[in-house]
């Protein structure tokens, strides 16, 4: 079976010193490509670095909605220059309001600015939101459907809203949150994405899947092989047999990254 993870951090230094580990073990599962999302202009450097190294990640460069206090004083500038010239997805961005403290207006402008450019450059869109759906909604209203598509990593949101998410061009994507035994809301959600738009994720090192691990063992580090239990989990769900959901999943990101593509 072949894979690809739609959304990983393979910048973050907690898995620096295991790189050739982590791809060695994600080709062994299959995993052919990984979109590994920088999160603040202070990783975009080593997100491109890993992506010139090894040919299966796919830079991705954003902001993400958590570290908006680190945003330089030209960090437009430094995020369009850095995503034109390359072929790149856009993000990690997007909107968080678990936080009652966050400056609701502030991450709404950076959310937009990235959604433009990527509008602009025609490159796919990897989006964050947390408790913030009534806003995103509002947002996609004024500036419509995404040009080129994007996706909502990580689905938290109700099933409901799926249909509404996919007009406006978007994927949905699923982690290892699927493979908890209580994820009710994420059960339902799994079951209504449409075929074409379902994708997978592990958003390592974080979100480690639900594995059968003895209770009260320490958290341990995700990574991208860890898609095949996912999959597992997220075909269980649909009714589907696990070889037709990673074959759908992988035809689908074909499809959504492909400006991204070698
Ligand atoms: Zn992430």
């Amino acid at each position: 079976m072949k894979y690809i993870d739609s959304h990983c951090h393979l910048h973050d230094e907690r898995i620096q010193g295991d790189i050739p580990g982590i791809l060695a073990r994600a080709e062994e599962a299959g995993v052919r490509y990984m979109v590994s999302c920088a999160t603040m202009e202070s990783n975009f450097k080593r997100t491109r670095s890993l992506s010139r190294e090894y040919g299966s990640i796919l830079p991705c460069y954003g902001i993400h909605p958590w570290f908006l206090d680190s945003l330089s004083d030209r960090w437009e500038q430094v995020l369009g220059e850095q995503a034109a010239p390359e072929p790149c997805a856009i993000g990690e961005t997007g909107l968080d309001f678990m936080d009652k403290a966050a400056d609701r207006d502030k991450q709404i402008r950076v959310f937009r600015f990235h959604l433009e450019l990527a509008n602009t450059l025609g490159r796919p869109v990897n989006i964050h939101i947390r408790k913030a759906w009534d806003a995103l909604i509002q947002i996609l209203k004024k500036s419509g459907p995404l040009k080129t598509p994007g996706l909502i990593h990580s689905y938290s949101g109700s099933a409901d809203l799926i249909p509404v998410l996919e007009k406006f061009n978007l994927y949905i994507s699923f982690s290892g949150s699927v493979t908890r035994p209580n994820a009710k809301k994420v059960v339902k959600a799994v079951r209504a994405v449409s075929k074409d738009r379902i994708l997978l994720e592990t958003d390592a090192p974080d979100i480690y899947p639900s594995l059968d691990e003895p209770a009260g063992s320490t958290p341990r580090l995700n990574e991208p092989a860890n898609l095949v239990p996912i999959a597992g989990a997220a075909a269980r769900i649909r009714g589907m047999n696990v070889e037709e959901l990673a074959e759908t999943a992988y035809d689908n990101s074909l499809k959504i990254f492909s400006p991204v593509l070698p």
